[in-house]
């Protein structure tokens, strides 16, 4: 297992790249710890395999180092790197059976056959597959054919790192949850360096310590699911975690105070911000009243989705969304939004301020 470290990263794919733009994968610096679980989160496009392909060496990045426990390995080719990955689409061997599959990147490494034969039957067991394993590959279907990669990815034990790109796509939904949950024990068990890259909010917060989310080619924020839910760094962390996503408001900012259109709201601390300012509020922390202080609005449409419902609003032409409990009353007559103070965040350009005496923190 080993630490892994981004140094100064950055990867075009043209060859003279010119501006930023240009660059599928933006500066980037970060040490991957020791055994930590990650998820690489982000929107298709945004560079997730891009530096996925970084890491495991079948990339050579345009620009910076990629480092394993201190030891430049950039131009390392993958072999050297004592790595497993494991792709969006199954890699397996047709004429080979299912446990002549996972027994072959044992078998590659030298590992004596008294060895290989429990482990290969450990691996068959947590992707459900102990029954099949005389079967020749050829024929299965794409889903079982996955569960073999898989399964040839988790089958070694002395790697530095594990390393999933969106290794579930092709999974049936039923058994998704299954495979998470035994890579969620593979961890566990063997304390491995991972990193799960997904589209996918709910996977990549089920599965990891840390979520590194991506936006554009570039790593917005690395955080717990709380942190990024708490305080999301930038708008597309609020927006793209959760559900629904964080509600914007354009504002103006002084002091300890915000003017939202006509409204004006106590924000309880001070910040300063320049630039295009926004407040960023979960549908979490906005509450609904009939006159008074706050923000006027009008309810559009109510969502039951069971645990909770949807409240949609109308403020002032921009739709606004809400949270409310199961059998919280939605007065017909309601008019106004107001947020709880520990629901605020202010943003200036996209980026997270925080308030005045808590930058220190
Ligand atoms: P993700 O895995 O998050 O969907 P990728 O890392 O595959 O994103 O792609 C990031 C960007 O780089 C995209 O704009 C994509 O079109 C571009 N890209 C990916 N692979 C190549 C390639 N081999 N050649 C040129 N452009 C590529
Ligand atoms: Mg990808």
């Amino acid at each position: 297992m080993a630490k892994i470290t981004l140094d100064n990263l950055a990867h075009s794919y043209l060859p003279k790249p010119e501006s930023e733009d240009d660059f599928a994968l933006k500066e980037l610096n970060h040490d991957w710890a020791d055994g930590e679980a990650y998820a690489l989160l982000g929107a298709s496009g945004c560079g997730k395999s891009t530096l996925l392909n970084i890491i495991s060496g079948l990339l050579i990045p345009s620009q910076g180092r990629v480092l394993f426990d201190g030891r430049d390995v950039t131009m390392a080719p993958t072999a050297e790197r004592n790595i497993a990955q494991v792709f969006q689409f199954p890699v397996v061997y047709d004429t080979m059976t299912v446990e002549g599959n996972l027994a072959f990147p044992l078998k590659n490494r030298g590992i004596a056959p008294a060895e290989i034969a429990p482990r290969v039957q450990k691996v068959a067991a947590m992707i459900g597959m102990e029954d099949q394993l005389s079967r020749k590959a050829r024929g299965l279907t794409a889903d079982a054919k996955q569960k073999i990669s898989l399964g040839r990815g988790m089958v070694r034990e002395d790697v530095n790192a594990l390393l999933f790109d969106e290794p579930l796509t092709v999974i049936d939904p039923h058994m998704k949850w299954e495979l998470r949950t035994q890579l969620k024990k593979l961890h566990r068990d063997f304390g491995h360096t991972m990193i799960y890259v997904t589209h996918d909010q709910t996977e990549a917060l089920t599965f990891a310590d840390k979520v590194v989310v991506m936006h554009d080619g570039r790593v917005v924020q690395i955080g717990t699911p709380q942190e990024l839910f708490e305080r999301p760094a930038h708008t597309f962390v609020g927006y793209f975690i959760g559900s629904p996503g964080m509600n914007l408001f354009d504002a103006q900012i002084e002091g300890n105070r915000a003017r939202i259109g006509e409204a004006t709201i106590d924000l309880g601390a001070r910040y300063a911000a320049t630039g295009r300012v926004q407040i960023g509020v979960r549908p979490e922390f906005i509450t609904l009243s009939t006159g008074g202080a706050g923000i006027p609005a009008r309810v559009s449409r109510i969502e039951d989705v069971g645990r909770h419902k949807i409240v949609r609003l109308d403020a002032g032409g921009s739709e606004v969304s809400m949270i409310a409990a199961e059998g919280e009353p939605i007065p017909a007559d309601a008019d106004r939004i107001s947020f709880a103070p520990e629901g605020i965040n202010i943003y200036a350009d996209d980026w997270r301020v925080a308030p005045q005496g808590e930058e220190a923190a």
